[in-house]
């Protein structure tokens, strides 16, 4: 007889890390089970930060969502007695009337969130390696900065751990059924019961819910960590912010601050590279970074940071699982309502894993959250 248990959560990435951590804290009988070892680089949360911001370009209705992600991201740091968030700030740049631009000053206003509109003499001012082109407008949030993926999934392991779950490495699930109004779960090591599931594979959900045929496709994306050629000072957290610029190509090369010192350099990518790889499984995804590739970015970032067209210090493979929207998915199962899955993160679900975990064992108790889900429904494709 399989083990009966409450929740099983599949895959315990970003997301599944902190839907176990809720779920555990809620007095579920959790099991979590993981394909790799934790923290890994093969999935979508590694890389050693990510942007978090409020002042939300890709639609307001994201705005609620973050005011609750950052109080649970606090509550996290606060019981772990850790610090994964960094709220350097964060400067949205672009032409006036560009959608980084535009869409921001639209969550920011309809939000009421503290933001400041400067012009290039004034964002050249305060961060000195930035070299806007003439007319480029920017918004500058206080609130914005960094969060640290791989520190913040550990975080949430240990919790759901200490709090009681189950967390089981390197056991791949192999398949799963509907048995009743629960669910078996199925590994190379054995079978498991659970009146839920819930479902957090990232890239490899399209494998995970086959039957679904979802419209999911996967993205190779590629962080690149460059030297600044006059010194680290001006790129360290405190004087220099997260930054995504939009340029006349409609290309959004993004930079984070350096957090690992003068060897480190400054991380810098693409919010969806130019002529970007796609797959439909991870498998296919190409690890191996190019020079050429590496050209292309070091030559575009340079043209708005010079001192950032230096020596590659590190790159590294990464992937975004995308909708055909750029939204997320966060939902039930259509046909199984005692399924809960979340993917297509699109490349900027990091920020969000602490209320999406909330999100999660909501949607695992209930069936239902008080969170507007209206934007993430399947039903829409
Ligand atoms: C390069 C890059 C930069 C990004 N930058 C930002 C940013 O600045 N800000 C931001 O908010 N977001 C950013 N994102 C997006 C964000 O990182 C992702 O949306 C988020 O990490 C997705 O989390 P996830 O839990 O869905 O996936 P993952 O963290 O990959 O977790 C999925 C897990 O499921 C496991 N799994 C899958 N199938 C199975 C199976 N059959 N059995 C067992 N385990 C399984 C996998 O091994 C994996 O560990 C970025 C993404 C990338 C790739």
């Amino acid at each position: 007889m399989p083990e009966k248990l409450d929740v099983i959560v599949l895959g315990l990435g970003g997301m599944g890390s902190a839907a176990a951590c809720q779920l555990a804290a809620r007095g579920h009988r959790v099991l979590g089970l993981e394909q790799f070892t934790s923290p890994h680089d093969r999935g979508s949360s590694h890389g050693q930060t990510r942007v978090i911001r409020q002042a939300y370009f890709e639609s307001p209705t994201y705005v609620p969502l973050l005011f609750r992600a950052y109080e649970l991201w606090r509550d996290l740091e606060h019981a772990t007695k850790q610090k994964f968030l960094n709220l350097c700030g964060g400067l949205m740049m672009g032409a006036p009337g560009s959608a980084v631009v535009e869409g921001s000053t639209r969550s920011a206003v309809q939000h009421g969130l503290p933001h400041e509109l400067l012009d290039a003499k004034e964002i050249q001012r305060r961060f000195p390696p930035i070299h806007p082109p003439a007319g480029t407008v920017g918004l500058f949030e206080r609130n914005a900065g960094f969060i640290l993926p791989e520190a913040s999934v550990k975080a949430h392991l240990d919790r759901a751990r200490q709090l009681g779950a189950r967390l089981q490495f390197e056991e791949n699930v192999l398949g799963w059924e509907a048995v009743g109004d629960g669910v078996r779960v199925r590994t190379a090591r054995g079978e498991y019961e659970a009146q839920r599931l819930v479902i957090t594979a990232g890239a490899w959900t399209g494998e995970v819910l086959s039957d679904l045929r979802l419209p999911l496709e996967v993205e190779r994306a590629v962080l690149y960590w460059f030297e600044p050629t006059e010194g680290i000072g001006p790129f360290l957290p405190g004087r220099f912010p997260i930054f995504i610029a939009e340029d006349k190509d409609g290309l959004l090369p993004y930079g984070i601050p350096a957090v690992d010192g003068p060897a480190g350099g400054v991380k810098v990518s693409f919010y969806h590279a130019p002529n970007p790889v796609t797959a439909d499984s991870p498998v296919a995804i190409q690890r191996a970074v190019t020079n050429e590739e590496a050209k292309v970015m070091r030559e575009h970032i340079a043209r708005l940071l010079p001192s950032l067209g230096g020596r590659l210090v590190r790159s590294v493979t990464c992937m975004y699982t995308n909708t055909p929207d750029k939204h997320f998915i966060i939902d039930l199962h259509p046909a199984h309502p005692q399924v809960s899955i979340a993917a297509g993160f699109s490349g900027h679900g990091y920020k969000f894993c602490s209320v999406v975990g909330e999100i999660l064992a909501d949607l695992a108790e209930s069936g239902r959250t008080r969170h507007d889900l209206s934007p993430f429904r399947l039903a829409r494709f």
